[in-house]
């Protein structure tokens, strides 16, 4: 399986407690035998996420999520499946021999360009640092005010004026040509020579959270154009999918429940040198859906403070919509005109900072706040242009006593009639699909018959012992739900052979088949709270008979019916006798 071999993956998951793992990222509560949690994956108040010790597996109530170990570590990291099970194998202390492959080769390209990005920043830094180096780097690292303790926190550096510092020093240290060329830190000219990429500039590391370097930003000294350069997109860099401050921020973001969200280094670094530590920077794009995400993680507040010029403004008005799909709670705090995070919290220091902070104005008050600037709300054409802009967001907020309150303030501030500006909030056409398909509800019989399949299948996963009965009793074919039926088809075959298999090895299985594993952890969780198992397994049992007798009989009906239509009178004698047998089954 995807070049690590199967005994190994095996090995990895014995040696992995799931609840040491997930306790590892989210608070867990004992709750009788298990464990319960507020859900990483959406958003709730009320914890509806379960792990289960003993069959090492998790299940959320509310967004259906679930499975091994292997799927909340990839589900949470955002990794792929052998990415998991190395990271996971570290920690057991199981070593993953090296195979041939294209996984394997891939694996150890994102581990030596990992490094190689690792072996760079001690470079650049020892080059700021080292007095035989530029003076020119230090006297603007000063001058910035950044303290020597955010250089190293943030492991800041400086890229030497030359064309091959870091080439000539990643070469003496071993690294490939290809490698190089990959890792994006040189670029190959026309004739095939390498040479730096970064030249006479002060670098910024760019880390995911737990502060692996995936690529670099760039700033000049001087006002020199342009500003800020970055690393190109390379295997393990894309520049959308990072915060730059992450590794440093993520616990003040959790445990403040918020997220300032600047745009440069400098303004991310001066606020947190000034103790206020709950930030993250865009790095000059407006924020990406990778990236909202990430704060999702760690929070569901906030706030957007860019430098109060148009393209920040614009920037700003960009990630409104995105934050909201994503149900985020967004607030704007604005500066001063002329102001950069950088400067104003130089100039007016941490409380002020702060109470900018804190007030922070709603999106609604914001955006409306640049309409009105922009546009004139007492003529109709200006209050027309203000509708259409406003009743896009107010139409994509979730929350139904949000949104009407939202409606009513708009229509007071421009003059219009609720019901009129309601009118034409319906013609907004959505231009975004729901992430949740709604759930079309069953038939009585259909929901009592798929309940029935589910706590069989649960109870089966549960103990062997619940298995026999079942395979005497019924077939696969006789579960209707077709996730259902291949897990029981599966439960069967190990049956047959008379195989032990866990739950947990059993997701394994099903490979990365996310609907299959998370309805493996639904059904052990459904057979969780049962009260009388092994009644509950007779009554299934003999539920599923019937209803499979009576859907028999049905169908006889149905051919007896065409046979006689079509005057086969042969056929309806056979039909006939066949159906006298499947009514005396059937208990009325
Ligand atoms: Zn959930």
């Amino acid at each position: 399986m995807a070049g690590i071999p199967e005994h190994i993956i095996d090995q990895v998951r014995e040696r992995t407690d799931i609840v040491e793992v997930v306790s590892k990222y989210i608070p867990l509560k004992k709750a009788g035998r298990n464990y319960k949690a507020v859900c990483p994956f959406h958003h709730e108040k009320t914890p509806s996420f379960m792990v289960s010790p003993a069959k090492q597996i998790f299940h959320c109530f509310g967004c259906g999520a679930g499975g091994n170990v292997f799927n909340f570590v990839m589900k949470y990291e955002r990794l792929e499946f052998p990415e998991t099970v190395r990271d996971l194998a570290k920690r057991a202390g199981v070593d993953i021999p090296v195979t041939s492959g294209q996984s394997a080769e891939k694996a150890s390209l994102s581990e030596t360009l990992h490094s190689i990005n690792e072996m760079a920043m001690q470079f650049y830094q020892k080059n700021l640092l080292s007095k035989a180096s530029s003076t020119a780097s230090r006297e603007y690292i000063q001058k910035r005010g950044i303290q020597p303790k955010i250089v190293e926190e943030f492991k800041i550096g400086y890229a030497p004026k030359s064309w091959s510092g870091l080439l000539e020093f990643l070469k003496d240290k071993g690294c490939k040509d290809d490698h190089l060329e990959k890792s994006g830190l040189v670029i190959k000219n026309r004739e095939g020579r390498f040479f730096d990429r970064f030249r006479d500039k002060i670098i910024f590391p760019i880390t995911d959270s737990k502060g692996k370097i995936k690529g670099f930003g760039s700033r000049v000294m001087d006002s020199s154009m342009p500003k800020y350069t970055n690393s190109p997109d390379t295997f393990i860099y894309n520049k959308g999918n990072h915060l730059y401050g992450l590794k440093q921020s993520w616990e003040d973001i959790r445990d403040k429940n918020a997220a300032v969200v600047v745009e440069g280094y400098l303004d991310l670094l001066t606020p947190f040198q000034h103790g206020i530590k709950n930030v993250v920077a865009t790095l000059g794009t407006a924020l990406t859906l990778e990236q909202v995400k990430l704060l999702k993680r760690f929070t569901d507040n906030i706030i957007i403070l860019y430098d109060a010029d148009a393209a920040g403004e614009n920037a700003a008005v960009r990630s409104l919509d995105l934050l909201i799909e994503e149900e985020l709670k967004v607030k704007v705090a604005q500066l001063p005109k002329g102001e950069d995070p950088d400067s104003y919290v130089k100039k007016h220091g941490s409380d002020l900072f702060r109470e900018l902070l804190d007030n922070a104005q709603d999106l609604f008050d914001y955006k409306i706040g640049i309409l009105l600037k922009r546009f004139d709300s007492n003529k109709l054409e200006g209050k027309a242009k203000i509708a259409s802009e406003m009743l896009p967001l107010i139409s994509k907020i979730r929350n139904a006593i949000l949104q009407s309150g939202y409606i009513k303030r708009l229509g007071d501030l421009l003059s219009i009639d609720e019901a009129d500006l309601k009118k034409e909030m319906s013609k907004v056409k959505p231009d975004y699909t729901y992430r949740y398909q709604p759930v079309s509800p069953l038939e009585p019989e259909t929901a009592k018959s798929r309940m029935a399949e589910k706590i069989l299948a649960g109870l089966m996963l549960e103990d062997d012992i619940f298995i026999g009965p079942v395979r005497g009793n019924l077939r696969c074919e006789d579960f209707q739900d077709i996730a259902i039926r291949q897990i029981v088809e599966k439960l069967f075959f190990s049956f047959d052979k008379s195989m032990k298999i866990t739950p947990s090895k059993l997701i394994d299985l099903f490979g990365r088949d996310e609907k299959i594993c998370a309805c493996i952890a639904e059904l052990i969780a459904t057979c969780d709270n049962l009260v009388d198992k092994k009644k509950s397994h007779v009554d299934c049992i003999e539920w599923i008979k019937e209803r499979k007798l009576k859907d028999e009989r049905k169908a006889l009906c149905d051919e007896i019916k065409a046979a006689q239509d079509s005057g086969d009178d042969a056929k309806v004698v056979d039909l006939v006798m066949k159906y006298s047998n499947v009514v005396k089954e059937v208990k009325v």
